[in-house]
């Protein structure tokens, strides 16, 4: 029985509603469908709400790191200089694939644990560095910080760069206006906020954005977005798509649509907001500061003589919790929470819970029902 009792509380992949599953279960339709195409239309009408954008959103079969190398793909061209803003492991992993792509990278890191500070992507802007992208991570899942894309955006909107963002952990769960913020090209994917399986990327792509592709010249194929938008013109996709994933995620925009993205999007505030108090009532520290807290996902320090890692191995062996750990320098320092897509307050007090106990096993002083209690008042509205 325990074997199917399982609390998944990483940043991706995360638990699908059972409505989703259900959807995905249908029997399959040909991908050159009547059908398909009604089923395409429908998500797309329902995805550009959520990307806030009038623009086209590509769904396209790959993980998100695919979603991010069609970005780079159709607009780098070997020599182009981009500005990298680089909060974590995932505005580095946006970096290499520049980088593969043979962009000259301007790096600019601004800490693990920290946000991008406005100040310095105005002044490496200023003076005209010729940029012809600036790469950035909304929501960096590493650190568990959230960064200010309107912000950058209005910097990016002012040269002619375009902005790429990496959306991944963060669309779905956290507010993004594309269009109104200038994005250019926003990906994301469909196992974090989305609340799907891995297998899915989605990527909006501006009018801006579209000049710059229509220009390069550089190879692509699978990751062509010209090749996508043919398609999407009569509702299809180029290549076979993964036809179960797309009935999901007609399923999973209806739940958010039937919520309203304002409510998804205060319930994944409120459940951060509950998680740092938690943490915070048995003596623990998460990395970011509050001005630029994630909603999704929660980085917390392990206490001092005590192995992020120890903690997890006892979540995960005794109690069926999984919290994922820190990545490249943070490894053994931090572990994660997340709270993204399908998840609810009851989410966060089983993991909290979970949290007391192991950190009571291995001899760390807590009071029992602190951090719970700490949850409960941000849940119950007790500590404005
Ligand atoms: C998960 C994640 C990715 C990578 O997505 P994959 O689907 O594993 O390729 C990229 N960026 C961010 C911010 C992520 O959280």
């Amino acid at each position: 029985m325990m074997q199917d009792k399982q609390y998944l509380m990483i940043p991706g992949p995360t638990p699908v509603p059972p409505s989703v599953v259900a959807a995905m279960s249908r029997p399959m339709i040909g991908h050159r469908s009547e059908d398909f195409a009604a089923l395409h239309r429908r998500i797309q009408e329902k995805i550009r709400q959520v990307f806030q954008t009038k623009e086209d959103v590509f769904i396209l079969t790959n993980s998100g790191t695919g979603g991010l190398e069609t970005a780079i793909a159709n607009v780098v061209s070997p020599g182009d200089r981009v500005l990298a803003l680089i909060t974590g492991n995932f505005g580095e992993r946006f970096t290499k694939i520049a980088r593969a792509y043979g962009a000259e990278v301007d790096e600019v890191s601004f800490g693990w644990g920290k946000d991008v500070d406005l100040s310095v992507v105005r002044e490496k802007l200023a003076g005209n560095p010729g940029y012809k992208a600036v790469l950035a991570t909304q929501n960096e899942t590493s650190t568990g910080v959230l960064n200010d894309i309107a912000g950058i955006g209005a910097l990016v909107a002012e040269t002619p760069a375009l902005l790429l963002v990496d959306g991944v952990s963060g669309v779905g769960g956290i507010e993004i206006r594309m269009d109104e913020w200038h994005v250019d090209i926003l990906v994301t994917a469909s196992q974090k906020a989305m609340m799907l399986p891995p297998g899915l990327a989605m990527i909006g792509v501006s009018s801006r954005a579209w000049e710059v592709i229509e220009k390069n010249r550089a190879p692509r194929f699978y990751f062509s977005l010209p090749a996508a938008r043919k398609s999407l013109e009569k509702w299809n996709t180029a290549y076979t798509p993964n036809v179960a994933l797309f009935q999901g995620l007609d399923a999973a925009l209806d739940m958010m649509m039937n919520e309203g993205m304002e409510n998804v999007y205060a319930r994944h505030r409120l459940l951060a907001r509950a998680v740092r108090a938690a943490v915070r009532a048995l003596g623990l520290e998460p990395l970011a500061a509050d001005h630029c807290a994630s909603p999704t996902v929660t980085a917390v320090r392990s206490p001092e003589g005590l192995g992020a890692d120890d903690i997890r191995k006892v979540l995960k062996e005794e109690l069926g919790i999984t919290f994922a750990g820190g990545q490249g320098i943070l490894k053994g320092k931090i572990f994660r929470i997340a709270h993204m897509g399908f998840a609810g307050k009851m989410d966060v007090i089983l993991g909290i819970g979970g949290l007391e106990m192991a950190l009571a096993r291995l001899g760390y002083p807590v009071e029992l029902g602190a951090g719970v209690r700490a949850a409960q008042e941000v849940f119950l509205g007790r500590n404005e």
